[in-house]
């Protein structure tokens, strides 16, 4: 059988307690969906009550740190999320990678250390624009891959890996479903390569303006096991286009 789509939407650094009623629609229409699994990544503020708000989606966090306490300004730990009720966190969003200096060891601590809380968890991976000029996509994100997935017993089964080239988030670009398909191939082979068997059961998610237009056609690629949208999750009404073009996918 194949596994539900799973779309998760990453709201950043956006969202006050007005958006628990995006949360609690989303939620809604996700329940007359089963066939695909609905997650949001809120900020920290706001996983408590979203969590308290919904019944069916997913709630996560978009990062963690590596450490369960300590002093550590500003952080949160995988243990907090688990306890504010998040089922599975983002790590190394292209964000985190570039405005706070992650390398890819740091993105597979923190994967570990949100797999030893008890979450499920998203490794984001992407090539910026000069590496795919340069004709390095490919390799970059083998090499991401390879530093950054976590290797603890069972590790596959909660993870998924998002492939979001950098050039392509929050730029309105995305790149052709040909290019989609090369890359989702090459992260199932190197998911194989480490995890064996258990690694071609990862979902690898598409990441980058994915919108209700691309959707469909983006979803419909080999390979594609779900999105990881931005901007597009910010409103009920956008994020549940892309759920329902997933919906309707499973159904053709
Ligand atoms: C993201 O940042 O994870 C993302 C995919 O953003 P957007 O959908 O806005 O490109």
């Amino acid at each position: 059988m194949k596994a539900q789509r799973y779309i998760v939407g990453n709201w950043k650094m956006n969202g006050t307690r007005a958006m628990l009623n995006e949360a609690r629609a989303i939620d809604r229409a996700a329940a007359r969906l089963p066939k695909v699994q609905v997650a949001v990544a809120p900020p920290g503020t706001l996983i408590f009550r979203t969590r308290d708000a919904v019944e069916i989606i997913g709630v996560g966090g978009q990062d963690c740190h590596v450490e369960e306490s300590g002093a550590f300004t500003g952080d949160i730990s995988a243990a907090m999320l688990k306890d504010a009720g998040a089922d599975f966190t983002i790590v190394g969003h292209s964000e985190r990678r570039a405005l706070h200096a992650e390398s890819d060891a740091v993105v597979k601590a923190k994967a570990e250390t949100a797999l030893a809380a008890g979450l499920s968890v998203i490794v984001c991976v992407g090539e910026t624009e000069a590496q795919r000029d340069a004709g390095k996509a490919e390799a970059v994100v083998a090499a991401q891959i390879e530093g950054s997935v976590p290797r603890s017993e069972a590790a596959a089964e909660k993870l998924s890996v998002a492939y979001e080239p950098v050039w392509a988030i929050g730029t309105g670009r995305v790149p052709s479903t040909d290019d989609v398909a090369k890359m989702h191939a090459k992260i199932r082979e190197s998911l194989v390569g480490i995890y064996g068997d258990a690694g071609a059961a990862v979902r690898i998610l598409y990441g980058g303006s994915v919108k209700a237009e691309n959707a469909a056609e983006l979803l419909a690629v080999d390979e594609v096991g779900g999105a990881l949208v931005g901007g597009a999750s910010l409103s009920a009404e956008s994020f549940l286009a892309i759920v329902g073009a997933a919906a309707s996918l499973d159904e053709s």
